[in-house]
């Protein structure tokens, strides 16, 4: 993920050597003495909050070493601070979770009740952030010299804001950052030299923002070094949007002038400030984007790319081929692991697999815990609901230098801003070791079945959103026998797939209106992310309900047992991704039908009145 573009002029003290070598021996450090700067970070957040009303309330009286913490200290999910964070959104301004001013809530993609989890976050929080950006180009200079002789081409995009009841702004934490003086008002930096001006990037308007970003990037061709975005849903986004507006941008290069949609008169400046005429571009742009085929787009407009930037672990790996697609198998680089409670670590090793990425926590970011987990082969296909963890479970929770080679773990974080003992959600898995500090690969968020972009749904919220629409099946004595889902990324946006086998009892033909209202029943039912996806960001496409034949579900159980599944403990999954049960799903659909229309979203809580 990059840093800020803003700043141009070389001081001339300026040593880029001198910063990275300080850098890498910064991580040396943090990493070899990783269990003594996790005890001073707990010593730090229990001191420094030892007069917060949650602490008092557990009884904590001050004490500030990891012994009375852990025995003191329940480990908790966001359900249980809920009433707390409610307090502050409302306005209540005591020290309830930390001792320093809230400053801001950042919004997650997480959600609870159907609505994006809020985690309060301080000021200081933002310098945190800063320091794990610091880390990246220093660790890539290891492996790709010469990147500060060049430009990033990065898309990022800012996402709407909300205000609390008790005024407090509500947002995403890269909006966040973006917005921040940490981003727009950076010193120099030979890494921060990005094709996009900042003004492009901090535009509200998703469609000036992506079109000024891609124009900028195409004029710069020659001097982008790297590409990349967040997530790789995004960057594929990006590609997609050139697909289709390539012609209104070439127009735009050859004549030096920008298309009137673009209104916004800051972006309009600044990318005036780039554009010149220049019809032999625009010639070689237009040649390029009318073969036939988009095989190696990225390195054949962009051909000096030596890698593109973009998380491909987790849920985002489904992105890999269509990647590889675009850049002719240019190195695929994920370079850390975030999140709105915290940011947690970097990849030291950013040119390997995809598949053996692995992140190295920072020690200074956060207090970290690890809870041991046993999965069944990795397959869970029963409805899980998040459990309290009782008295011995608790005991269980490890320290950041005690984890286990090979083991998996959820991980459990106390910050500075607030949470203590709080499950992300994540399952890491040890990897290996950097000195005494762990290296993870991200092996899932626990619960989530189906993901395209930042959204993520759980089988809770498809089983609710699954029994709302299937209402629309009551008039004609249909009922839903049978169903499960897949992620569809074969589309771009990709777009959730619901397979339904019906028992039909009654004579009556359903329309396909009846199946797009049962499309359209479950978008509405789905979390607020989600819908932001459809309505605001138009990162997932329309829902989709394929009716597949009687007995094809009786048909995935077979095969399921031929695998080696336990009859008696066959569930049928409600998500799937292996190609050959998709493929076997495939072949006996009936009839598609697709969401009609967008489901409704509004920035902000639903119980909020909103600003923006
Ligand atoms: P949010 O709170 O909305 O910022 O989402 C944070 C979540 O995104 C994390 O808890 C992970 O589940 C996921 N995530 C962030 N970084 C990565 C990564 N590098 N690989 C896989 N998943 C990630």
């Amino acid at each position: 993920m990059p840093e800020a573009p803003k700043i141009t002029q070389k001081p001339a003290e300026y040593n880029l050597e001198l910063k990275n070598k300080k850098i890498l021996q910064f991580i040396e450090d943090m990493t070899s003495n990783a269990d003594e700067v996790q005890k001073t970070v707990l010593e730090e957040i229990l001191s420094s909050n030892a007069h917060v009303e949650y602490l008092k309330k557990h009884g904590l009286d001050g004490r500030t070493d990891r012994d009375s913490f852990k025995n003191t200290m329940p480990v908790i999910t966001y359900e249980d601070i809920q009433p707390f964070v409610e307090r502050i959104a409302n306005g209540d301004m005591s020290p309830i979770l930390c001792s320093k001013p809230i400053s801001e809530f950042l919004t997650s993609s997480g959600t609870s009740g159907g609505e994006r989890k809020l985690m309060p976050t301080i000021e200081d929080e933002l310098g945190r952030r800063s320091l794990l950006y610091s880390l990246l180009m220093p660790v890539m200079n290891q492996f790709v010299p010469g990147l500060d002789k060049g430009k990033g081409m990065y898309f990022l995009f800012i996402k709407s804001e909300a205000k609390t009841p008790g005024g407090l702004v509500a947002r995403p934490v890269l909006t966040s950052y973006y917005k921040s003086s940490h981003f727009k008002d950076r010193p120099y930096d030979p890494y921060t030299n990005y094709t996009s001006p900042n003004e492009t990037i901090l535009c509200q308007d998703s469609y000036q923002s992506m079109y000024s970003q891609m124009l900028c990037g195409l004029c710069q061709h020659k001097e982008v070094l790297r590409v990349g975005a967040v997530f790789a849903s995004g960057f594929i986004r990006a590609i997609k949007f050139l697909e289709k507006h390539w012609r209104l941008l070439c127009n735009d290069i050859r004549t030096g002038t920008i298309d009137s949609q673009i209104t916004d008169p800051s972006v309009r400046e600044a990318v005036m400030n780039i554009l010149k005429a220049d019809p032999k571009l625009a010639d070689f742009i237009e040649a390029e984007c009318s073969k036939d085929s988009w095989q190696g787009i990225i390195t054949r407009l962009w051909p000096n790319t030596k890698y593109v930037d973009v998380i491909v672990t987790g849920t985002m790996s489904q992105y890999i081929p269509t990647l590889d697609f675009y850049s002719n198998g240019l190195p695929l680089v994920c370079t850390m692991y975030a999140s709105s409670e915290c940011y947690f670590g970097v990849n030291l090793n950013p040119l390997c697999k995809p598949s053996e990425v692995s992140y190295t926590l920072v020690p200074t970011m956060a207090y970290f815990e690890f809870l041991p987990i046993q999965r069944n082969n990795g397959v869970s296909n029963s409805i899980s609901v998040p459990k309290t963890l009782n008295e011995k479970e608790q005991k269980e929770l490890v320290d950041l230098v005690d984890v286990k080679l090979g083991q998996e773990y959820e991980l459990v974080v106390t910050t500075y801003s607030g949470l203590f003992r709080y499950r992300v959600g994540d399952v890491l898995r040890v990897a290996g070791f950097k000195n005494k500090a762990p290296q993870f690969n991200f092996i899932c968020r626990k619960n989530v079945v189906l993901s395209i972009d930042s959204d993520k749904t759980d089988e809770v919220e498809l089983q609710h959103a699954v029994k709302n629409a299937v209402n629309h099946l009551l008039p004609f004595d249909a009922t839903l026998a049978e169903y499960t889902s897949f992620a569809d990324t074969t589309t771009i946006p990709g777009h959730y797939v619901l397979y339904w086998e019906l028992s039909l009892n009654g004579n009556t033909p359903i329309h396909p209106s009846v199946f797009e209202d049962c499309c359209l029943t479950i978008e509405e039912s789905l979390n607020s992310v989600y819908r932001q996806g459809r309505v605001c960001d138009k990162s997932i496409g329309p829902l989709e309900i394929k009716i597949v034949e009687p007995g094809t579900f009786d048909k995935l159980m077979d095969y399921a047992i031929s695998l080696g599944a336990s009859i008696n403990q066959y569930k049928t999954p409600r998500c799937v991704k292996f190609a050959p049960i998709v493929e076997l799903l495939n072949s006996r659909v009936v009839s598609c039908y697709f969401s009609p229309k967008c489901p409704k979203w509004f920035p902000g809580h639903k119980q909020w009145s909103n600003t923006d």
